[in-house]
């Protein structure tokens, strides 16, 4: 049955743990593990340190509640979510080990990254050298490489996505708006700063637009601010569409180059969208000195170690409020039928 802290306070009828068909972790029933404390919110879940009872092994869980889900349309975005993480393994992917509900949550246990969300670095850093950003987006590349050959586009690029493990490398977060290609896609979703001009034009979109936030990000990294900005969501999607960029005088020619090339309007123009793909990307001059074998095995040296004193440290990441959440009230029953297979 559920755990006992969230049956202590609501009616259960659906047993958590009832399937668990993912990657394997001993605890699949959500009593299984002692709920600590809220490490990041969302606009309809939160991410919670969870520890396992018997293992004492730390994990993070993603928890939604399921009316919220409903309410604010997200039923296709999440059951993307846990249906494309349960489908993947990558080293710079945060791993999926279950997905599970009941009557009013829905959960997804994930491996803990204690290292924060290196949008915490960029700021604190002002900006990244050019080096370290040059790590960041090599990993980068090979993740986007790998999902793409599975015809999976990410969506959502940004530096509040990335997290770094104990030893620094990153793993990408938050496949809310993940998407299995069958062929273009149609729905305006992502952060304005890094939407493509094909998506806030309707146009559909592919996996190009995942090439296009790398070059926004890349920007982001070395510059300290995105290339598109305005107080307004309005604002930024003229500023897109207008391709209008400053910049800055210490930028490096080499990574200059490749940011223009990323971000080219014309999406069959642009870098990692042509015939050969993510190749295009990895052969630009200013990856000359990557060896991308070694980067898929971790070996390139990282640039930020974070601290991180013991397996459930949890400085690296802001505080919150906890709330009442647990004592959010159950969904209706056709509401909980939606999400009978996750
Ligand atoms: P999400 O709702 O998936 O965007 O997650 C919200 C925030 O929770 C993220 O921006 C991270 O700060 C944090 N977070 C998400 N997943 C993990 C994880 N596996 N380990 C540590 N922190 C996480």
């Amino acid at each position: 049955m559920a755990s006992a802290k969230v049956a202590k306070v609501k009616k259960q009828s659906n047993p958590v743990g009832k399937k668990g068909s993912e990657n394997t972790e001993e605890g699949k029933k959500l009593s299984d593990y002692e709920i600590l404390s809220t490490i990041g919110t969302g606009t309809f879940g939160r991410v919670v340190l969870v520890r396992n009872r018997e293992t004492r092994n730390y994990f993070a869980l993603k928890v939604m509640a399921i009316t919220d889900v409903i309410r604010l349309r997200q039923v296709e975005h999440v059951t993307n979510e846990k249906e494309i993480l349960s489908s993947i393994t990558h080293p710079f992917i945060v791993n999926m080990f279950w997905a599970n509900h009941d009557d009013t949550f829905l959960y997804m246990l994930m491996e803990y990254v204690p290292g924060g969300e290196v949008f915490s670095y960029l700021r604190n850093y002002g900006r990244f050298s050019n080096s370290m950003a040059n790590f960041y987006a090599s990993e980068i590349v090979s993740a986007l490489e790998y999902l793409h050959s599975r015809s999976i586009v990410y969506r959502d690029l940004k530096p509040e996505n990335l997290l770094l493990d104990r030893d620094g490398h990153l793993k990408i977060t938050d496949f809310g708006f993940a998407k299995k290609l069958l062929d273009r896609t149609w729905t305006l979703c992502g952060t304005p700063e890094y939407l493509a001009p094909e998506i806030i034009q309707s146009k559909g979109h592919s996996k190009a637009v995942d090439w296009w936030s790398l070059g926004i990000l890349i920007f982001e990294m070395i510059v300290g601010f995105p290339p598109f900005f305005d107080d307004q969501p309005f604002g930024i999607y003229e500023k897109i569409l207008s391709g209008k960029i400053d910049w800055p005088r210490h930028l490096d020619p080499v990574v200059k180059d490749l940011i223009k090339k990323l971000l080219v309007p014309d999406r069959t123009k642009r870098l990692g969208n042509m015939k050969n793909g993510a190749e295009d990307v990895k052969k630009h001059k200013w990856f000359k000195a990557i060896e991308w074998d070694d980067v898929l095995a971790r070996k390139l040296n990282p640039p930020i170690i974070p601290k991180v004193a013991h397996e459930g440290d949890t400085k690296n990441f802001d505080s919150y409020p906890e709330d009442d959440w647990q004592k959010t009230a159950a969904a209706g029953e056709k509401d909980i039928a939606l999400f009978a297979e996750f």
